[in-house]
């Protein structure tokens, strides 16, 4: 039976890729699976059966599942935010060889969204055990964010995390469909849609979901980016349903109305070190810091493209 296309309802797609479960390695080593790319608007999904469970394959041990680093989640803020200052990159550069210039080239830009929203009703979906943000930190965990005055409630479909919301107080629901408060300032999905089995669905309750003037933030891989041209079948199946490029993504923006009002991608050498581990080739297994440094100022210049690994869009609900 044809899958239709979660965007434009098309049945017409090419084959993509066909990979296995190369990343976590929670499926059955002989199954492939397939991703398909939609003929008429380029939508990239996983053709799996809508009604197929795919939690089974999902690894148990999530670092964002965990309490037991919290502590662990505030000094590492903490040192990042140390080393970000200006008087810092002074030190550095006072440092022969350690480098300003090169230490400011060594993080690529990343804008946490999140400060330019003010106290108000705060949804995060996929928020983990709610302690800790994937590359934002524990800052902006929505912990961190209630105590700053923030009404929050979170979303996390594992069971893992639930003993560890319930002890620092959090709200947490298995399902956003289930979310019976309305008038939301902002909702995040901080690389969850990339997960979801229909994004249509997900954008049909951000418009309940969210007051007019609301803010949306969300973070994905982006398909489009140089680490993906470089390794195409470098893909998370079968946990990730769907792989965005910034066309993609943005037509649903288009089609729910909302306005982008801002956008950046970003990239780590490390997640190419990775990919040719996962799909062993040695190309770029080692890497001395000095390569390391040039090799994250030329992915910045792709960044600067919208060609980084990872994209994150503020949308505002028109
Ligand atoms: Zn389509």
């Amino acid at each position: 039976m044809p899958r239709y296309c979660d965007f434009c309802n098309s049945d017409r797609s090419d084959l993509l890729v066909a990979q296995k479960d190369i990343i976590h390695r929670c499926a059955p080593q002989d199954r492939e699976f397939y991703l398909r790319k939609c003929r008429d608007c380029g939508l990239i999904y996983l053709d799996v059966d809508k009604d197929e469970d795919l939690k089974c394959f999902y690894p148990k041990d999530y670092e964002f599942y965990s309490d037991r680093n919290l502590y662990l989640y505030k000094l590492r803020y903490a040192i990042s935010r140390a080393v970000s200052t200006p008087y810092l990159n002074l030190l550095f550069a006072l440092v022969p060889f350690s480098g300003g210039i090169f230490h400011k080239l060594l993080q690529p830009k990343k804008k946490d969204y999140v400060k330019t929203i003010k106290p108000g009703k705060f949804l995060d979906v996929g928020c983990g055990s709610g302690l800790n943000t994937h590359f934002f930190g524990y800052r902006s965990s929505i912990y961190s964010l209630k105590k700053r005055g923030f009404e929050v409630i979170g979303v996390e479909p594992s069971p893992e995390v639930t003993k560890i919301t319930q002890k620092y107080g959090l709200k947490v629901l298995p399902s956003i469909f289930e979310l019976e408060e309305r008038d939301f300032d902002c909702i995040r999905m901080n690389w969850s849609l990339e997960h979801a089995a229909s994004p249509a669905e997900y954008f049909k309750v951000f418009k309940k979901l969210l007051k007019r003037g609301g803010r949306l933030i969300i973070a994905v891989p982006n398909y489009d980016g140089i680490l993906y041209r470089i390794f195409p079948d470098c893909v998370e199946v079968p946990v990730h349903t769907y792989y965005f490029t910034p066309k993609t993504l943005e037509a649903y923006f288009k089609k729910y109305n909302f306005k982008i009002i801002d956008r950046y991608s970003f990239s780590y050498p490390d997640m190419f070190i990775l990919a040719s581990h996962a799909l062993k080739q040695g190309n770029f297994i080692r890497l001395t810091s000095m390569q390391t440094i040039f090799f994250q100022s030329l992915l910045n210049k792709f960044d600067a493209q919208m060609l980084g690994n990872d994209m994150v869009y503020l949308v505002e609900n028109a």
